[in-house]
């Protein structure tokens, strides 16, 4: 009998360390949402390295186990709409519950260059789209780097681009993408010298290279020819003739009052089978530089507005005629608010389920500190506009879903499952608050208790844990690059 008792314990031996398995980190008794799964319930998450590896209603057991009771556990932000990529901006981001913060709008001007200087010095993830802007400009012999992001206007942004430059265009573009550029940025606004061919090579290129193209169509408001509804057009027909994968940027910005239309297009371009997506920020200024071809003669027509509505941050500077004519001749950039939409309008735009959150970030909006929690405090807590679910989904797995087309390790993003990476938000859903506001934009939001990216803690209890960092690179998978095909 006893000798039973040895065997039967000897057997159950081996099978005693599962139940006792050691998380790293266990995210205790919080209330769990994965938008693609739909599980909402109260659970414990167990981390081990920089994966999620288990989530379960069974007690675990950790080195480190959190308290989670109370707060709503979700998949870290995508951002794939982030221009700043300064510290300063990495922390806004984190305290907003960003995990993944993207340029991919208009792309760096130097994508090995943007790697390099990122590495091992990111808070939270980081990658790119190669820029279109900038090769366009280097095609002309004009150079820029960063901080740069789009040429002042000249040659190299308001000129048809001849033949050889075209080809110059799409040299560096391919070995952008080969660096590990996630897509193809276009600000075509930007570019208003790039002809409608242009645009369709820089598509071809993109389909040829299986990438999406990130675009700011170009141009804005109701005057034909010109409008947002021309605009979008322009796109979804690069798209259609040459298979590309299409992300329209800033879909309440780039069509203010025409938005419901411009959503139809991109539905109706759905229905048919492209692979056309958008996203939106969730304010009603939007925020440029004042010497960029955005503001070329005929902008206030465009827009229906005066130059009273630009303004300054930080002191609310509302400009004049003779103050806009000196900061537009002016070589040095200043960031300007234009202040052109509709509160109404924007949250049409926001509640639409095909639109996914991206922030347009850059300093000196408030948009670049409190997109996320304002969604949180106000959309869904406010308002009651947007389920939190619905919220989150647009937070984390819409974008995740957008990026899969450029790399498998997306599918890893934006949920909240077993085997996913460990970027994980743990936010008190009755206190999260944007605090940025347009006189006082960088005021970081309020109320995400613990941010965690890639298994690493980065905000614990609220506060920022300092010398960490534990972001990392968002590539072009391997596979897609050339060199993998041509060593
Ligand atoms: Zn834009």
């Amino acid at each position: 009998m006893i000798s039973r008792l040895l065997l039967l314990l000897l057997w159950l031996g081996p099978a005693a360390p599962v139940g006792a398995q050691t998380y790293d980190i266990v995210l205790s008794g919080g209330r769990v949402m994965d938008p693609e799964s739909g599980l909402d319930a109260v659970r414990n998450v167990g981390i081990t390295a920089d994966r999620i590896a288990r989530i379960s209603t069974e007690p675990l057991a950790a080195r480190r186990v959190i308290d989670a009771r109370g707060l709503v556990i979700a998949p870290g932000f995508i951002d794939v709409h982030q221009h700043a990529q300064d510290a300063a901006s990495g922390r806004l981001k984190a305290f907003d519950g960003v995990t993944t913060a993207l340029e991919m709008e208009i792309g760096v001007p130097d994508v090995a260059s943007f790697l390099q200087r990122k590495k091992g010095h990111s808070l939270i993830n980081y990658g790119t789209t190669a820029s279109h802007a900038a090769a366009r400009s280097r095609a002309f012999d004009t150079p820029f780097s960063e901080p740069t992001l789009v040429a002042p206007s000249g040659a190299a942004t308001d000129q048809p681009a001849t033949p050889q430059q075209l080809a110059r265009i799409e040299d560096r573009l391919n070995s952008e993408l080969d660096a590990g550029a996630l897509g193809i940025g276009m600000g075509i606004q930007y570019t208003p010298g790039a002809s409608h061919l242009e645009v369709i090579r820089m598509f071809r290129l993109a389909a040829q290279r299986g990438v999406p193209v990130f675009t700011h169509v170009r141009s804005f408001g109701r005057i034909e020819p010109g409008s947002s509804i021309e605009a979008v057009s322009e796109v979804i027909g690069a798209a259609a003739v040459t298979g590309a994968s299409l992300q329209i940027a800033h879909i309440n910005s780039s069509c203010i009052a025409d938005a419901p239309e411009c959503l139809s297009m991109v539905a109706g371009a759905r229905a048919r089978g492209l692979d056309v997506t958008t996203e939106a920020y969730p304010y009603i200024a939007g925020f440029t530089n004042i010497n960029s071809a955005l503001f070329n003669p005929g902008w206030r027509e465009k827009l229906g507005v005066d130059y009273d509505a630009l303004q300054l941050p930080d002191t609310g500077e509302k400009l004049t005629k003779e103050r806009f004519d000196q900061m537009h001749a002016d070589p040095a950039p200043t960031e300007v608010l234009i202040f052109m939409n509709t509160q109404e309008m924007v949250e049409t735009v926001i509640a639409n389920p095909l639109v996914m959150i991206a922030s347009d970030g850059e300093d000196g909006h408030p948009r670049n500190a409190g997109t996320y929690s304002h969604i949180l405090a106000y959309y869904v807590r406010e308002r009651a506009s947007l389920t939190l679910m619905d919220a989150i989904r647009k937070m984390t797995l819409m974008p995740a879903v957008r990026l899969e087309k450029s790399t498998a390790a997306a599918r890893r993003k934006g949920r909240l499952q077993e085997g996913a990476d460990a970027d994980i938000v743990a936010f008190d859903p009755h206190v999260v608050s944007d605090r940025s506001t347009y006189q006082a934009p960088r005021e970081p939001s309020i109320g995400m208790r613990y941010v965690i990216v890639n298994g690493s803690v980065l905000i614990d209890a609220g506060q920022l844990v300092s010398g960490n960092f534990p972001g990392r690179a968002v590539e072009l998978e391997p596979g897609k690059r050339r060199s993998e095909h041509h060593p």
